[in-house]
């Protein structure tokens, strides 16, 4: 997709109001895709070629600020601290946990909205959780982040800067970021502009170059934004949450089911598949007593039978307020038991232990799910 061109500025604070989401942020660097950060330089009076540069020094070198890219003229970098400022998240805390293998940072917005961000460390990859907004409007039954309600969209350069931040701790830990899964706070489709201009950003070879078989987009099923998913240049692997077979149960559990109930949903993703050739993944939260009888599975495989999929298993992350139990592992393995002896490829995903400050708790919850998908 082409990157929207941006209209002539005629200084350097008009160029920064310039394809603004909202009136009152400017977009900052990490919110412009390479095309548009060369435009800009232009504007400011410059050749086209320091802005590669800048590209470089942020996204190759994670330079934090202006000040570090010494190649750079002051004048450059006096302008473009205006024009494309590099502030957009502040970390207010970092935890780890899993022997250093996991790590989550709390960012605080320019705004003063808290979220949060994981990078987990595995021996063959290294893979960061992204949030896309603050809360969710969805509403699941089981999901702390739905419990919120939502507060607002991230600008996909917020979105960046979670990522930045991931890649500088891979680095200090002598690993390279791999992996990017949407499965953070909040529904990336109900934010897909700016979910599509992040994809973009992370995506571009002459920056962080993660490529699109690499980045995961997790969803609840916003059927017409799967459909526009499809029709999009890049091959980004896709993930349902589906959580059960039939509309009467997942209009309980996923609310947006009421609109985008489960045939539309389907009907959908065999689109996304034909159009691309993806396997999609559906993940699948097992809950005691609600969705993980014998029965359900049976319906479950009777649903998927056909399809090039994989459905990973997540054994429910208990939310303190929420009454929804996990299932004991022998619910699960015959849950799984039913799926494959149908043909339906299907995985458990068990949790790797977090023990991180509750304050953390809901990216704690989806801690399989993000396992899974990467
Ligand atoms: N909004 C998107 C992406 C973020 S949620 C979506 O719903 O797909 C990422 C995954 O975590 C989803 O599959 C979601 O259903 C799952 N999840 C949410 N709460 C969970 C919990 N308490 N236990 C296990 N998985 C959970
Ligand atoms: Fe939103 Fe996903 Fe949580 Fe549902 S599971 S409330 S869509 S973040």
């Amino acid at each position: 997709m082409d990157a929207p061109a941006l209209p002539a500025a005629k200084s350097p604070a008009a160029a920064a109001r310039i394809a603004t989401p909202r009136a009152s942020r400017p977009r900052g660097l990490y919110d412009l895709t390479l095309p548009e950060l060369e435009a800009r330089v232009g504007e400011l009076g410059f050749p086209a070629y320091r802005a590669r540069q800048v590209w470089g020094w942020a996204y190759r070198q994670l330079a934090r600020d202006y000040a570090a890219m010494p190649n750079i003229p002051a004048a450059v970098r006096d302008a473009l601290t205006v024009a494309a400022p590099m502030t957009t998240l502040d970390p207010v805390r970092t935890l780890t946990a899993d022997d250093g293998e996991t790590i989550k940072t709390l960012y605080r917005t320019a705004d003063g909205q808290l979220l949060e961000t994981v990078l987990m460390l595995y021996p063959d990859r290294a893979t960061v959780c992204v949030s896309c907004q603050v809360g969710c409007a969805v509403g699941c039954a089981f999901c702390a982040t739905g419990l919120m309600g939502l507060a607002r969209n991230l600008g996909a350069g917020e979105m960046v800067a979670q990522v930045v931040g991931a890649a500088r701790e891979a680095r200090e830990r002598g690993r390279a970021l791999t992996n990017i899964v949407m499965m953070g706070m909040g529904e990336p489709l109900q934010n897909y502009a700016e979910t599509m201009r992040f994809i973009r950003i992370v995506h571009d070879p002459a920056g962080l170059d993660v490529g699109a078989r690499r980045i995961t987009v997790s969803t609840s099923g916003i059927v017409p934004k799967i459909d526009a998913l499809a029709a999009e240049p890049l091959q980004l692997n896709l993930a349902v949450s589906l959580h059960a077979p039939n509309d009467a149960l997942r209009s309980e559990l996923v609310p947006i089911n009421r609109r985008y109930p489960i045939a539309a949903l389907m009907a959908s993703v065999d689109g996304y598949i034909k159009e691309t050739g993806r396997r999609v993944s559906f993940e699948y939260a097992l809950m005691r007593g609600i969705n993980d009888s014998d029965e359900v599975a049976h319906e479950l495989a009777a649903l998927l039978r056909g399809r090039l999929c994989h459905v990973n298993i997540i054994p429910l992350n208990p939310v303190d307020v929420l009454p929804y139990e996990r299932p004991d592992p022998e619910g699960i393995e015959r849950f799984a038991g039913i799926l494959r002896a149908a043909g339906i490829p299907a995985t458990v995903r068990y949790s790797r232990g977090l023990d991180i400050d509750a304050a953390c708790g809901q990216l704690r919850a989806k801690e399989e799910a993000i396992r899974a998908a990467s």
